[in-house]
């Protein structure tokens, strides 16, 4: 396949790093901001060749490009479009990796209209905590979920849906606004719940009882303040651009924990336990 990569930072970095590293046939352009990240791709292998400037790519690539995978941050995604399809073949597909769906589909499919090209929208579920080329890593999209939304160009979409398969991720098609509702809950919702307990835990008054705290905090901690601990700025997009679902979610959660508090106020231990009891069995719906 070949295809382009714009925002080569952990997503785009590992997507590139995976296609060329499995077939020699596969070939890669990469375009991000910063000068530095574009020699930084070319030298460990994440695309064959990286500008900070689509004009540097040869037009006879260009030409050959079957995708280009819009791999910025959310905020810059729209705008990227929008810079990017006049300069582009009208053949081109467009598909993102964004982590919200229903503020960028509609409108990037007119963008992308209007220059007779295609949008089909992706969320890679793949990642962690690291920022930028270097965090790129082989095999982090392998065997992992990876939506991708529905198009009327059923073409666009099998050429989307083949390119994450290609890198062994399980594809599944939903609208943008299921995509959004089921990732408020089991990502947006986490993030939001793991920082507010890491900001709880930093509330303690007493500077000894904080720090022995600190000394103290084990595996258990590093779980569940992982996703707390992760890059504001997505952390601020999420909740930006998916605020009515992720709201939802978060008050669906403020009823849960005022159902643990009344329990433990009023002494209901059995009841404790069988709560307990059903999410030790429900956690296996989510994850083994
Ligand atoms: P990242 O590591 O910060 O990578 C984004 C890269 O994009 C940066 O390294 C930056 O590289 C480049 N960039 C920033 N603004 C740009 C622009 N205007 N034009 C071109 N390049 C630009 O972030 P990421 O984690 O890969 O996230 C990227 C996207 O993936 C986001 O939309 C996010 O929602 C989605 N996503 C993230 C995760 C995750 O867990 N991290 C999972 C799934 C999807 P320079 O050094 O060149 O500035």
């Amino acid at each position: 396949m070949n295809v382009g990569i714009v925002g080569l930072g952990l997503i785009g970095g590992s997507l590139g790093l995976d296609l060329l590293a499995q077939n020699e046939e596969n070939y890669v352009w990469g375009i991000s901001r910063n000068p530095e990240t574009c020699k930084q791709a070319e030298a460990i292998a994440v695309a064959n060749v990286a500008s900070t400037d689509i004009e540097a790519i040869p037009d006879r690539i260009l030409r050959q490009t079957d995708i280009v995978i819009i791999c910025t941050p959310i905020a810059a995604i729209l705008p990227t479009i929008t810079n990017l399809a006049p300069k582009l073949p009208s053949n081109i597909i467009f598909t993102d990796v964004g982590s919200v769906k229903a503020a960028i589909v509609e409108p990037a499919s007119k963008i992308c209209q209007q220059f007779g090209q295609r949008f089909v929208g992706s969320h890679p579920m793949a990642g962690n905590t690291l920022q930028g080329i270097l965090a790129a890593q082989r095999n982090l999209f392998q065997n992992r979920p990876c939506v991708v939304t529905p198009s009327d160009d059923i073409a666009a979409f099998e050429k989307v849906r083949s390119l994450w398969q290609l890198v062994g991720m399980n594809v599944y098609e939903c609208s943008p606004e299921e995509h959004d509702r089921a990732v408020a809950s089991i990502s947006h919702l986490p993030v939001m719940i793991s920082s507010s307990l890491i900001a709880a835990c930093q509330r303690e008054e007493d500077a000894s009882i904080l720090k022995l705290a600190q000394n103290l905090a084990s595996s258990g901690f590093r779980d569940t303040s992982r996703v707390g601990g992760g890059n504001p700025e997505l952390g601020r997009l999420m909740a930006e651009y998916n605020q009515s679902a992720l709201l939802r979610s978060l008050h669906t959660y403020q009823k849960s924990l005022q159902s643990v508090i009344d329990l433990i106020e009023n002494e209901k231990w059995e009841e404790i336990e069988a709560f307990l009891a059903n999410t030790h069995r429900d956690r296996l719906f989510y994850v083994d």
